[in-house]
C-alpha cells in the first residue's frame, strides 16, 4: 500500500479511536522522510535492489541470519541519503516556524529545537552519519540511545530518523524475496531485516509474523512463545478479545510475554498492511492490564 492510502487509514482510525492518544504528527514526518529517501536511485543503495535480493535470500535462509546483515554502509550511498536528509530537515524547521502555525507555537518551538541538536549531531564528525545507518543495519539501538543522550537529544528522534534512511531499501527488498523464503523461515525475528515484532497473524490456521518496519510477513511455528523460545504447550496460553472475536493475545506463562495475533481466518474486515501494530494498541492495553509484557 502507498503511504499516502496508510496516512489515511491511520488518520480515519485515529478519529475513531481517540482515547489511544496516538500522535499522527511524528508519523507523518516519517512518512514524508521516507517519500524523499525512496525517491533516490535504488532506494539509496549503490546497486540495483532486485540483485541484492537474489545474491542473499538463499544465504540468509541457510544461515538463518536476515538479509541485512549481510550489508554494509559501503553498500549505500551515505551521502546522498545525508543530504536528502538535511534539506529535508530544514524544509521541517521552515514549517514548523511558519508564523501561519501558531497553533502549537510552544511544542514547535521544543521540535525545532530537538531537530537543531540532531542536526548538530550529524554535522559534528564525518564519521557519524555512517555510523547510525550502520547501528540501524545491525539494529543496535542502544548505541543510537547512547549517541543521543551524549548530547542530551532526543533518542526517539535519533532511532525514528535513523530506521527510515534505510526503511524504504528494507520495503524494497521484502516486495521482492519470494514466499518461499518467508514461508521456509521458522524464527523470530524479521528474515529481511532481522528486527523483532510485536504482531503477528494466523492465515490458513498457519501462524506467521509481521514486521513492523518492513512489513514482512514470516512463518513462524505455531506453538512458541516470542520471547524466550518456550514451545511447551502448557505454558502457552491466550486471551480472546470479547466484540473483536478477529484479534486475540498469545502469551508465555514463563516469562509473560506477549504476542497480539490477528486471525485473518475470521474475518473479512482488513488491517492496512503497516498499521497492524497500531490498528492493534487496543491489545496492548488489555495485555498490561493484565501484567503481561511488551518486548518492543
Ligand atoms: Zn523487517
Ligand atoms: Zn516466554
Amino acid at each position: 500500500m502507498d503511504d499516502e492510502k496508510t496516512l489515511d487509514h491511520l488518520s480515519e482510525f485515529i478519529k475513531k479511536n481517540p482515547e489511544l492518544g496516538f500522535s499522527i504528527e511524528d508519523y507523518t514526518i516519517k512518512v514524508d522522510l521516507k517519500k524523499k529517501i525512496a525517491g533516490l536511485p535504488s532506494k539509496g543503495s549503490k546497486s540495483d535492489v532486485s540483485k541484492i535480493a537474489k545474491k542473499y535470500s538463499k544465504k540468509a535462509l541457510e544461515e538463518k541470519k536476515p538479509m541485512m546483515s549481510y550489508l554494509k554502509t559501503k553498500d549505500f550511498d551515505i551521502d546522498e541519503i545525508k543530504k536528502t536528509a538535511l534539506v529535508f530537515l530544514d524544509d521541517l524547521i521552515r514549517s514548523l516556524s511558519d508564523p501561519r502555525s501558531t497553533e502549537n507555537e510552544e511544542d514547535n518551538k521544543i521540535k525545532i529545537e530537538e531537530i537543531n541538536k540532531y542536526i548538530d549531531i550529524i554535522n559534528l564528525k564525518p564519521k557519524v552519519f555512517r555510523q547510525i545507518i550502520s547501528a540501524e543495519l545491525v539494529n543496535d539501538f542502544e548505541w543510537l540511545i547512547s549517541l543521543a543522550e551524549r548530547s542530551e537529544a532526543d533518542p526517539l528522534l535519533m532511532i525514528n530518523l535513523g530506521s527510515t534512511y534505510i526503511q524504504p531499501f528494507a520495503e524494497e527488498l521484502r516486495r521482492l524475496v519470494d514466499t518461499e523464503f518467508r514461508e521456509e523461515w521458522f524464527r523470530k525475528e524479521c528474515p529481511v531485516c532481522g528486527r523483532k515484532t510485536t504482531v503477528g497473524k494466523l492465515i490458513d490456521r498457519k501462524r506467521y509474523f509481521v514486521c513492523n518496519f518492513c512489513s514482512t510477513e514470516y512463518r513462524v511455528p505455531l506453538l512458541i512463545c516470542n520471547y524466550c523460545d518456550n514451545s511447551d504447550q502448557h505454558e502457552l496460553a491466550f486471551y480472546s478479545i470479547k466484540g473483536l472475536n478477529n484479534l486475540h493475545i498469545d502469551f508465555c506463562k514463563k516469562c509473560s510475554h506477549y504476542m497480539k495475533m490477528i486471525d485473518e481466518d475470521k474475518t473479512d474486515e482488513h488491517i492496512p498492511s503497516g498499521l497492524e501494530d497500531i490498528f492493534t494498541l487496543k491489545l496492548d492495553i488489555i495485555a498490561q492490564k493484565q501484567d503481561l509484557i511488551r518486548d518492543i
